[in-house]
Parts: C-alpha cells; sequence; structure tokens
C-alpha cells in the first residue's frame, strides 16, 4: 500500500480517457489541470474523465485546478530584442512594454527584475516617469509576452486574473475539489480567492514567490493546504535555499493538519526516459520523510513520453521510502490544536492502535478532519476514513496514508461503527478477526467534533 500521494499534471500526454484509467491504476490520487493552458471545454472534458476513470477504478480521485495567478508580462514586441549585459534599458511604454502599468511605482531602485524565469536579469538603477531604468546584469534574447517577476516586491495585481475567475466558476460547478492558487504573495491573496471560489473548492497556496515565503506561517493559516511550488521558487529565491523552504514549508503544513504537496523535477528525466534518475528516486524520498502529503508530477504527465511510467516509478519510490526503516518526520501539532480534544483523541488513537497492534484507525468523518488529525501524527498503520459524503472522500485522497471509503449515512453511533467496520472489510482493507481503533465524533453530522475512540473487532461479512 502506497501512503503518499501522488499528484499528476494532465496536458497533451494524458489528455485521453485510456491513459488517464491509466494513471489511475498505476497510483495516481489527484489529477491536476494547469488551467494557463488550454480552454474551458478542454478543462471540462479532462474533468469528466477523471471522474469516469476513479469509478472504473472503484476508488475517489481528486480534481486540482491549478491557476494562472497574477502575472506581469512583456507586452508585444514587434521583434526579439537583445539585450546585452551592462547595458542599460527602458521597462515602460517609452521602452520595452510590459502589461503592468504601476511597474514603476511600485518597484524600488535596486531591485532586481527577472525576465523569461530568471534567464534574464536587469537591475533598476532608476526611474524615468513611468518607466523603469535598468542595467542588464545577464543578457539575453527576450521575446513578446516573457513572464517578469520581482523577488521580494509586492505588486498590486488581484490574485485571480479575469481567466481564473472563469477557471472557477469552472471548477465551482464541476465540483473540483482543490484550486491551486498561483503566485501568492500574502495571506490576503488567499483570503480574496477563497470568497471568490466561494463553497467548494478547497484553497491550496502555491508557495512559489519570495513574498511568500516571508509570510509562510499566516498563509498556511488561512489556506485549506499548501504546495511547495519548487519551479518558481527556484527562479525567484536562492536555489540552495530550496530544500530549507521545502522542510519548514512542510512542517507548517503538518503542525495544521493541512495537507501539503511538493512539486516540480521530481522525475524530470522521466519526460524523455522510462527510468528516473537516482537523484529523483531520493527526491521523492526527502520529501516523503520530510512528511509531504503529497508528491507532483508536472511535465512528465503533461507533456512527457512515460506519463504512466512516471506516476509508476513515484509510487514505488514513495512505497521504498515509507518501509519504516526510516522515520516520517512529525513536527507536532501547532499550540492552537494542542490541549484541544480532537487533537488528543487522535493522538490517542495512535497511541492505543501501536499499542494493541491494530490493523489500521478507522475513522468515521464528515468533514475529513478526524481523519485528517490522525493522519498528521503519520501512523505506521492504515488510516481508514469512511464518510457518507462523497466529496470528503474524494478531498481525502490528497491526505497522507488516508484510505477513503464512502459509507451509507447512519442514524446512531453503533450503525456508524458497524458500517465503518463492514466497509473496511469490503474494500479487503481488514479482516474478520483483525482489531481496529475507531474513532468519530459525536454528534456525527456536527463536523470537528472528534471525541470518541473504541476499539473494535471485525466481525466475519
Ligand atoms: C512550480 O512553479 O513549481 C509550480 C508548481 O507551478 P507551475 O508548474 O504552475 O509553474
Amino acid at each position: 500500500m502506497k501512503r503518499t500521494k501522488i499528484v499528476a499534471t494532465l496536458g497533451p500526454s494524458s489528455a485521453s480517457p485510456d491513459v488517464i484509467a491509466a494513471l489511475a491504476a498505476a497510483g495516481m490520487d489527484v489529477a491536476r489541470i494547469n488551467v494557463s493552458h488550454g480552454t474551458a471545454d478542454q478543462h471540462e472534458r479532462l474533468a469528466v474523465w477523471v471522474r469516469e476513470a476513479a469509478r472504473v477504478a472503484g476508488r475517489p480521485l481528486a480534481l486540482m485546478f491549478d491557476t494562472r495567478g497574477p502575472e506581469v508580462r512583456v507586452g508585444d514586441l514587434p521583434e526579439p530584442v537583445e539585450l546585452r549585459t551592462g547595458e542599460e534599458v527602458l521597462l515602460g511604454s517609452k521602452g520595452i512594454p510590459v502589461t503592468y502599468g504601476r511597474l514603476a511605482a511600485d518597484v524600488p531602485v535596486g531591485a532586481r527584475l527577472l525576465l523569461d524565469g530568471g534567464r534574464i536579469t536587469l537591475v533598476v538603477e532608476g526611474k524615468d516617469g513611468a518607466g523603469l531604468r535598468c542595467r542588464v546584469k545577464q543578457g539575453g534574447r527576450l521575446l513578446s509576452r516573457k513572464r517578469v517577476s520581482v523577488p521580494g516586491i509586492r505588486l498590486h495585481l488581484p490574485p485571480l486574473p479575469p481567466e481564473d475567475r472563469e477557471s472557477l466558476r469552472l471548477a465551482r460547478e464541476l465540483g473540483v475539489e482543490f484550486v491551486a492558487l498561483s503566485f501568492v504573495q500574502h495571506p490576503r491573496d488567499v483570503e480574496e480567492a477563497r470568497a471568490q471560489a466561494g463553497e467548494g473548492p478547497w484553497i491550496i497556496a502555491k508557495v512559489e514567490t519570495a513574498a511568500a515565503v516571508d509570510h509562510m506561517p499566516e498563509i498556511v493559516a488561512v489556506a485549506d493546504g499548501v504546495m511547495v511550488a519548487r519551479g518558481d521558487l527556484g527562479v525567484e529565491l536562492d536555489l540552495y535555499r530550496i530544500p530549507l523552504i521545502q522542510r519548514r514549508l512542510v512542517d507548517l503544513a503538518n503542525s495544521h493538519a493541512k495537507p501539503v504537496v511538493v512539486a516540480t523535477q521530481m522525475l524530470e528525466s522521466m519526460v524523455t526516459s522510462p527510468v528516473p534518475t537516482r537523484a529523483e528516486v531520493a527526491d521523492v524520498a526527502a520529501a516523503v520523510w520530510d512528511g509531504a502529503d503529497g508528491v507532483m508530477l508536472s511535465e512528465e504527465t503533461a507533456v512527457g513520453r512515460f506519463p504512466v511510467e512516471a506516476v509508476r516509478a513515484m509510487a514505488n519510490a514513495c512505497r521504498a521510502a515509507e518501509s519504516g526503516e526510516v522515520g516520517i518526520r512529525v513536527p507536532g501539532l501547532a499550540p492552537e490544536l494542542v490541549g484541544k480534544v480532537p487533537a488528543a483523541i487522535a493522538q490517542a488513537a495512535c497511541h492505543i492502535a501501536a499499542e494493541i497492534r491494530a490493523a489500521g484507525i478507522l475513522c468515521a468523518t464528515m468533514s475529513g478532519w478526524t481523519a485528517r488529525l490522525v493522519a498528521s501524527f503519520r501512523p505506521f498503520l492504515p488510516v481508514i476514513a469512511a464518510t457518507p459524503l462523497p466529496e470528503t472522500a474524494r478531498r481525502l485522497s490528497l491526505i497522507w496514508g488516508v484510505i477513503p471509503l464512502v459509507i451509507e449515512p447512519q442514524d446512531s453511533p453503533n450503525a456508524l461503527a458497524e458500517a465503518a467496520v463492514a466497509a473496511a472489510r469490503a474494500a479487503g482493507v481488514v479482516s474478520p478477526g483483525e482489531r481496529l481503533v475507531f474513532t468519530a465524533g459525536l454528534p456525527f453530522w456536527q463536523a470537528g467534533t472528534t471525541n470518541l475512540v473504541q476499539v473494535l473487532e471485525v466481525p466475519a461479512a
């Protein structure tokens, strides 16, 4: 059984019902659709295929829409511009056009500007009306529409451009479980996006800007989950700090029992090769040992030649790392959760299960909170989550170690326990005669009330 969840990005290499079904069979738990590529019709078609793949696989899969996010781009250039190292250039309407009118107002002298993913670097030396006078530190050929980033500087851009707002509308309509919010700069961005998303998708804040790194605790506090978006982080920040940021962000998310995904270039060589490199396997293992809930594949499954092999390799790398020979970091719960009944019950359930060598920890859950709390202790045993809400089951596909099962709604606590045990037995996770530690919150229909722990024996069918 694989415990770390796999987020696989869909794209031209995987845009067919057959490949999506094969990705699910290989171990994909969450299908990510990057909505800055393709049309709404294409996104909807992919979502339908993912739902169908989940039905065929007989287990919940979640959908994640990844937004375009606020961005500044180079405007339209009549032809590519050769920027030479050492020369002075003007950025703005009288020079190289950019799509953000307030650049000169927001960006101070001395700031660094990164063009085209950091391939070209400029330093601001002065202002010229609405333009920025810059020195080219690292030259190169600049094309139209390339991204401009200003590490560490907060730009006054809305977190969701109009295209993203349209994608959010579609996400709500399709019941998409997660919206990955790109280029978050401040916790307010997460709150604004949530207000627009309304009830429905969970907001996964992508930490990929220097400004977001400066606000990680506040971002974790307001988001439903986070992503260590190492691709853009490596552009905005010193590449060598990424492992430290990854460790800190994973710890923060774990301590709030919120899902955290480690992303980008995990099995990059598999875009063109059917096997990963040793270094890539070690990177996946490091993410598992850091405490990631999920690990993500981007180009590997979106445009690579071996999408299914990449998911299989990722699953193998996770399983090997989860063997128990090396412990997974458990940072302990955040002070605001410690001393509360749900956290105490979840921790007690893990202790009891280990002590009596139970076959698993069975959580009856409405919102998924009980299962998330239990999983945050990274117990060695399976965490089985039984819920009457299919959307909760789908969301739990991103939570480390959780096997989500859908049960019929029940009226009494006893009936609930019976239905949950029967579902675990039917799923083949436990066998008659084995013991389970059962946790739930009563009254059951009220979310967030985890207050019960009980040892149950699995009866014969
Ligand atoms: C990243 O930058 O690591 C990331 C996940 O974002 P995207 O792939 O959307 O650029």
